[in-house]
């Protein structure tokens, strides 16, 4: 990518998810994606989905990789609850926005696009009711395309109450 104004290329600043032209100094917003991720510059990790390159990307402040084949986001480990509540503090969106897990994604198993170790799918304990795939190895998570927004759109605390009729004869 190079800058509109003087033509020289831009640099990343994932922090702040802005490209800069260092020779003039303009700042150009990059483009958003679906999730609301500001796709930065192109990487050498693969997308363990679909194999695309995966690009820098930036949400909420939050470094993040992204796929812009397929959508899907890998994300550190401790960023996840922050970037969550960060994504909860202005979502629109009813809660009943849930739709039932991806029964299919429990059964696939990706290779870390950051460190090449085998992750380990698994429900999002959060709420949300979605699928994450996990490396131990690197601390990431993969999200796929909406799963994040259905993380936050979840309610805050969400206890299971699973036990119904286990108090039966008291
Ligand atoms: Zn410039
Ligand atoms: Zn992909
Ligand atoms: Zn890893």
């Amino acid at each position: 990518m190079t800058c509109e104004h003087c033509g020289a290329p831009l640099r990343a600043d994932i922090e702040r998810g802005l490209f800069l032209c260092d020779y003039c100094g303009s700042e150009m917003l990059p483009p958003q994606e679906d999730d609301g991720v500001l796709v930065l510059d192109e990487t050498r990790f693969i997308c363990p989905v679909c194999g695309k390159k995966l690009n820098h990307g930036s949400l909420e402040q939050f470094g993040v990789l992204h796929c812009r084949g397929c959508g899907g986001m890998l994300i550190a480990m401790d960023d996840l609850e922050p970037l969550v509540s960060a994504l909860r503090a202005h979502r629109g969106r009813p809660s009943e926005y849930l739709t039932p897990r991806n029964a299919a994604d429990a059964e696939r198993s990706l290779v870390c696009p950051r460190c090449g170790g085998a992750m380990e799918g698994h429900p999002y304990g959060g709420g949300g009711n979605v699928n994450v795939d996990s490396c131990e190895r690197c601390e990431s998570v993969w999200m796929d395309k909406g799963e994040l927004r259905k993380i936050a759109a979840a309610p805050d605390y969400e206890p299971l109450y699973l036990d119904h009729g286990d108090d039966r004869g008291q």
